[in-house]
């Protein structure tokens, strides 16, 4: 007996959907499995972080036609100002100088999130929601998963299942897959100030003794906000007053951009890398932040987890066009180990950099200072900096 579907995708956030997308014109029979209703998606407060798209992954969603509906709700970055709090380093770099428009752009998560939903509607793809992976096993010729919807039990079964639903991904969990999990006890804090200077499309990483910061350039003028700090000095910062927390921010950051006002409201993630030590199991295969969740401090998370999108539908596509079987287990190992090395540089840089640039040890913060100021002067190394925020290092996306 054929299974229900070729593909059941586990997860309707970004990695899911933008893979539902990449495989919608290859005759392959897909379903999507999303746990919360889209008005609840609306209405999370997660909605309110923002993300900075590296220029390859610009690339990569024009192609998959995504970029077209919302680059006018993105702010271009042509500039990103590297410096630490209290020390010489800086390190600039411009698109101007690496002859592109932008380094990358700026754009909110609900907007991009709400619009590559709506592209799965209008395909036409079919979507359970709401509704929970509760149970799944894989088989030698179909994977089978059992979902719940309110009081309801639904099973169903496909060629092969991929799980896409985020750090902490339940068919991680109901597929056995070990994962490492690094706390690093920093809460990331995200907001939107008003400045009285502009921003000229810079973004801004600031490194300070108890954490990162960085101010991403949204409208003109305006500056989405992700500040980095100790899970107790966090805490403290979204119960003491509006006032208070500017207060902070303005002594942290300086005057660059002039006075900073609040705009919108304190949002707190606790910040953990967490790494799954494999990425297939059976007839399943896990993708984005499912395999993958780390520290915005790099902005970094969706850039790779697209990185993953590309690659599994390049893989699927081709196999359905020779009418291979999509859930092989040689097809999936040569789709791991084609993402391990972009996996491997990617996680540990951002590690590097949040060890590295958190904390005030004399030798460290003059080490990275020295480092910050000669990469200013030496073009090749800063080249490579500026190839890495736009997301062509290690294989362009
Ligand atoms: C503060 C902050 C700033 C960031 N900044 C950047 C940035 O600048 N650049 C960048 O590239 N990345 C950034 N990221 C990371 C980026 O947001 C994530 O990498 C990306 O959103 C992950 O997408 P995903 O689809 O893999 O997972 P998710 O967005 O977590 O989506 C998972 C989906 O699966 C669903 N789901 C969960 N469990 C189940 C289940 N059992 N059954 C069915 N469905 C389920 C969920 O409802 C959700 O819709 C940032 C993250 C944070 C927290």
């Amino acid at each position: 007996m054929q299974p229900d579907y070729d593909l059941i995708i586990v997860g309707g956030g970004l990695a899911g959907n933008s893979l539902a997308l990449a495989l919608n014109n290859t005759g392959l029979n897909i379903a999507i499995v999303e746990a919360s209703t889209q008005e609840q998606r609306q209405l999370s407060p997660a909605g309110d972080r923002a993300l900075a798209l590296a220029a390859g992954t610009v690339e990569v969603l024009d192609t998959l036609g995504i970029w077209q509906g919302i680059h006018h709700k993105a702010t271009a970055i042509t500039h990103i100002h590297i410096s630490d709090r209290g020390h010489f380093g800086k390190v600039r770099l411009s698109a101007e100088k690496e002859n592109v428009a932008a380094l990358g752009y700026v754009i909110s998560a609900r907007d991009i999130e709400t619009h590559v939903a709506h592209l799965v509607e209008q395909a036409g793809i079919t979507l359970h929601c709401p509704a929970r992976v509760v149970g799944l096993m894989s088989g030698n010729s179909e994977v089978n998963v059992s979902l719940k919807s309110g009081n309801d039990t639904l099973n169903l079964s496909a060629k092969l299942l991929v799980g896409a639903d985020g750090g902490s991904s339940s068919v991680r969990q109901l597929l056995d897959i070990p994962q490492r999990i690094t706390e690093y006890q920093q809460t990331a804090l995200v907001t939107t100030v008003k400045a009285t200077l502009p921003h000229n499309h810079t973004a801004f990483e600031r490194f300070t003794c108890s954490g990162p910061l960085a101010l991403l350039p949204v409208d003109k003028n305006y500056c989405s906000v992700v500040w980095t700090r100790t899970d107790e000095e966090a805490q403290a910062l979204m119960l003491g007053s509006e006032a208070d927390f500017i207060a902070e921010l303005q002594q942290y950051f300086g005057y660059r951009l002039g006075e900073l006002t609040l705009t919108a409201p304190r949002r707190a993630f606790p910040l953990s890398l967490i790494r799954a030590e494999r990425m297939v199991a059976g007839r399943a295969v896990i993708i984005g932040n499912a395999v993958h969740q780390l520290h915005p401090v790099a902005g970094q998370g969706f850039n790779l987890g697209l990185r993953d999108v590309v690659q599994l539908a390049a893989v699927l596509s081709k196999a359905a066009h020779n009418h291979d079987d999509i859930g092989a287990t040689a097809l999936l190992n040569a789709y791991t180990q084609s993402r391990q090395a972009d996996h491997d540089r990617v996680i540990g840089f951002t590690d590097n950099v949040v060890k590295i640039f958190s904390n005030d040890w004399l030798a460290l913060s003059a080490a990275r200072n020295i480092g910050l100021s000669l990469l200013d002067h030496l073009p090749s190394a800063k080249r490579l900096l500026t190839r890495q925020a736009m997301g062509f290092v290690g294989g362009k996306v």
